[in-house]
Parts: structure tokens; sequence; C-alpha cells
């Protein structure tokens, strides 16, 4: 019976572990210090960027944006999303049913909500971007990211 409960705490020992590697900054290829990202961002780019802080709705010059381009993360060109996957959520943020590729973001589950959510995060400089909640487009995905506007840039075809 000991060891059995032993056994538990040092799998969920290990669990947390893992889970603390995966989501550390040390992951993201790119590394630059508090100071250098506060130089090179504006202040609302850092406020969310880098404070995962979050836009007010309706503010994002790219929530119009419907010709053919890319949206590419604000603080390192990461491509993000692609127009074709963005729809009219009304929320007041851009949104997106799915990623331009999967392996350019990190996903992290996110209960600060009280309900499902998950946080994403650019793969590459580990920059917040959103959430990602189950009310999107139920034809397509049935996912809604909801993506700061702050957070991106758009570049067109
Ligand atoms: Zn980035």
């Amino acid at each position: 019976m000991k060891k059995s409960i032993l056994l538990v705490f040092t799998l969920m020992a290990l669990g947390c572990n893992s889970n603390a590697q995966k989501t550390s900054s040390k992951q993201f290829p790119i590394q630059k210090t508090d100071m250098e990202w506060k130089a090179e961002l504006s202040s609302q780019e850092y406020k969310v960027l880098r404070g995962k802080g979050t836009e007010r709705a309706f503010t994002s010059e790219l929530l119009d944006v419907k010709e053919p381009g890319t949206f590419v993360c604000a603080a390192c060109g990461n491509e993000l999303y692609r127009t074709e996957h963005k729809f009219n959520s009304g929320t007041g943020w851009p949104s997106f049913d799915r990623a331009f590729d999967d392996s350019n973001l990190v996903y992290k589950p996110d209960n600060s909500y009280g309900y499902y959510a998950v946080e994403v995060l650019c793969a590459d400089c580990g920059g917040h971007l959103g959430h990602i909640f189950k009310d999107g487009p139920k034809e397509t995905t049935g996912k809604r990211h909801c993506i700061n506007g702050i957070a991106m840039d758009f570049v067109k075809d």
C-alpha cells in the first residue's frame, strides 16, 4: 500500500516537472531579456506579448483585414495565421478557426477563465498572442483563436 502511494507521488512529481519544462521560456529559440523586449516593442505590444495583457476589444487595425495574406508575430515575424482562416466572431478581436501551422504556436492550458481555454504563444519567441475557445465555427474546426491584433503584423500576399 505504502509503495503504491509513493509511486503515485513520484509520478505526480515527474508529471509536474516535465510540464514545467514544457512551459518554461527556455524552450523558445528566440531569447531576449526583458530590457531588450522593452526597447524593441511599443509599450502596447510589450504589455500584451510579454505581459500577457489583452488589448481593448474593437481597437485592432487588423480586425477588418480581408485581403489574402499572413498574420505574423509582431515581435519576431513568425507566421501565425492566414486570412482564409479568419472569421468575423463579433468579439472585437481578430479570430481564426485554425493556425497557419500548429508547430509555429505553443498551446498552454489556462484555467484562469474558470472554463476551458488554451493560451496561445508564439513558438519562436514565447510571446503571448491570445487564447483558444471552443465556440468557433461549427462547420469547420469549432475553435476560435482569439488573438490580440497588437501582437501581430499583417503581410499581404
Ligand atoms: Zn514571436
